[in-house]
């Protein structure tokens, strides 16, 4: 905070404040985060989740989000709902945590946690094109004083791994390297998560890599965390609708990249299919939610007319009332950097024009970006 007087002035900003309300209350202690109440929600029978159908799983956690949304309005509109307080030690009562954890280790093996859909058995180690079997591993974890001026200091943990082979990535070391962190389990992740809130974090944020690719775990490590702190999700969003709904009741806040406007470029330069769909479905089902949302756009050098024009419309168009960061600071970095001749279009900087035009388009879409980019 003493480095970023930003972090303080920025909730003076009505906007701000009115399009992150749900985090601000949590922020401030009005609120619990959604994750506690998830946890207080027992099933009315004592079940062995172990022994249900994915397709029962999946029923009783529609019923148990009906129950969760009851409680989540109610609080959102200053109503004051008592939540309980799960003490695992002491109860042996599953609750809708246990029922998101047991469907995460059902979709892990064949894996359907993203839209690549590679179906690796990862509990028998079979390694996903993410580089990733069922162990997690984590690069670091600290307070990250660089991120956008709501979030900090944000308590970060980066995740090796990642669903992209993005030629550009900054962070290649361990989004494609995964073996590059080091292992941990759930509890593990728990104390990571703990240390962080006692070290001062307003949030913790997930991330990589990539964190979808990780979502057993994280889930897991929710149960052994108590403390009342917004949880972020910083994501590419190619995760698959089901990934997304185990999320949606746990997210106080979203961090996602919608990087390209078309299929062909997010092919060129990331080795992924159908793009757009899936990351325009999933960012619309998020907003479609009630969620808190800070987009990030990254504009690439040449790519204005394809990617950022296009990224500002469906955005302006769909999901008006996120706050965008639309991010200037593109360097060419990993293969990029190897190989100049071969991506020439991004093998620079952007240049004055190019910023100022992605700007004067987001304005003239009524976009809230100036805020936070
Ligand atoms: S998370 Fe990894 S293993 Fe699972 S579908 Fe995606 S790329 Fe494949």
């Amino acid at each position: 905070m003493i480095f970023r007087l930003d972090a303080i002035n920025i909730w003076k900003n009505k906007e701000v404040k009115e399009r992150l309300n749900w985090y601000y209350k949590v922020l401030k202690n009005e609120v619990k985060a959604k994750y506690l109440i998830v946890k207080s929600i027992e099933l009315k029978e004592n079940l062995n989740l172990k022994e249900l159908e994915e397709k029962e799983l999946w029923k009783i956690h529609s019923e148990l989000r009906n129950e969760f949304l009851d409680k989540f309005e109610k609080m959102k509109n200053g109503k004051n709902i008592e939540i309980k307080e799960i003490d695992k030690n002491n109860n042996n009562k599953n609750n809708f945590l246990d029922v998101k954890i047991e469907l995460a280790y059902r979709m892990l093996s064949p894996c359907k946690f993203c839209e690549n859909l590679c179906l690796a058995k990862r509990l028998e180690g079979e390694k996903g094109k993410c580089g990733l079997d069922n162990i997690t591993r984590v690069a670091s974890a600290f307070l990250h004083y660089g991120e956008e001026a709501p979030l900090i200091p944000s308590g970060t943990i980066f995740f090796t791994g990642c669903s992209f082979k993005c030629v550009y990535c900054q962070n290649w070391d361990i989004s494609q390297n995964p073996k590059n962190g080091f292992e941990i389990n759930s509890l593990q992740l728990a104390e990571i998560e703990k240390e962080l809130y006692d070290k001062g974090a307003i949030n913790i944020n997930f991330v990589g890599g990539n964190p979808d690719q990780n979502l057993h775990t994280i889930l897991e490590s929710l149960k052994y965390f108590n403390e009342n702190i917004a949880l972020l999700w910083n994501s590419n969003m190619y995760m698959t609708k089901e990934s997304l709904e185990l999320l949606l009741d746990v997210i106080d806040i979203w961090l996602p990249d919608f990087k390209y406007g078309n299929d062909s470029c997010a092919y060129k330069y990331s080795k992924i299919k159908n793009y757009f769909e899936i990351v325009s479905r999933n960012h619309k089902i998020i907003y479609d939610f009630g969620e808190n949302i800070i987009v990030r756009h990254l504009v690439l050098p040449n790519h204005l007319e394809c990617c950022t024009y296009k990224v500002l419309d469906w955005i302006s168009k769909n999901i008006p009332n996120v706050l965008v960061n639309i991010m200037d600071q593109y360097h060419p970095e990993y293969l990029v950097l190897k190989f100049p001749e071969k991506f020439d279009e991004i093998a620079r900087r952007l240049n004055y024009e190019e910023i100022k035009k992605a700007y004067e388009y987001a304005k003239s879409k009524n976009i809230c970006f100036e805020a936070i980019s």
